[in-house]
């Protein structure tokens, strides 16, 4: 039950708000300038949108749930996946810098690049919205047949007794603040998720008030080493 409220309450919010909007625009006692109406239609684009995100992080969840999270493991570079990433976070922030750390002979990890990709999209989203400005550095390192990814900001940090809860589904340590930053609290047990199943381990550092590094490890890929 206590699933149910939270996922009803998560796709409620955006609901509400496509429904609001679209009534607005119906009035027919109104007449919206087509400024208005662009803005009214972009909050409905966005709310669908993240109404399409929910549903797919549910979706993901309940198949780590049930241990049958789909993953098409390939040797994959890093390197190319980890530059993509940080230029469209660097679009999408002017009050950060970003430092990119990777050593000039990287082997190839074995793992489901799309995958590695949600989780590394989503340690730079939250590193954006839980720190106003600052460096967010990310970095690899090879140890034996792993390689450590490191993402780290200089933001509000997370206090020490909840570093192993905010990996839980639905986990958040302000509930208030974090949902005027938007999430549901389910990026994080997602990406846990991910990194288990790929047989890597996925963990988190922080210093209250001077920022967090979240690190993870996967498997290389074989005669890699
Ligand atoms: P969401 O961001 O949707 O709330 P996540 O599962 O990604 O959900 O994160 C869970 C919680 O962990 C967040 O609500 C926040 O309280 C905390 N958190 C995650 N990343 C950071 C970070 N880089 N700095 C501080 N707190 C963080």
């Amino acid at each position: 039950s206590q699933l149910l409220a939270t996922v009803s309450h998560e796709l409620r919010t955006p609901l509400a708000s496509i429904k609001g909007f679209a009534t607005t625009l119906l009035r027919q006692d109104v007449t919206w300038s087509e400024a208005e109406q662009r803005d009214f239609l972009r909050i409905i684009e966005d709310e669908t949108d993240r109404l399409g995100e929910i549903i797919d992080n549910l979706l993901d969840m309940s198949q780590i749930e049930a241990g049958a999270l789909r993953i098409e493991r390939e040797p994959t570079q890093l390197r190319g996946l980890v530059r993509e990433l940080v230029d469209a976070m660097r679009m999408r922030t002017e009050s950060h810098f970003f430092d990119v750390d990777l050593p000039t002979e990287l082997p190839r990890v074995f793992a489901d690049p799309r995958r590695v990709r949600q989780v590394i999209r989503n340690l730079l989203d939250n590193a954006n919205k839980y720190s106003k400005a600052g460096q967010i550095s990310i970095s690899c390192q090879v140890d034996q047949d792993f390689v450590t990814v490191s993402v780290s900001d200089q933001g509000e940090g997370i206090p020490p007794q909840y570093l192993s809860k905010i990996f839980n589904r639905f986990f958040q340590v302000d509930g208030k603040s974090t949902r005027r930053k938007g999430g549901s609290g389910l990026g994080l047990s997602i990406s846990r998720g991910i990194i288990e199943a790929h047989g890597g381990k996925m963990w988190a550092e922080s210093v209250l008030g001077q920022g967090s590094v979240f690190k993870f490890t996967l498997p290389l890929a074989p005669n890699e080493a």
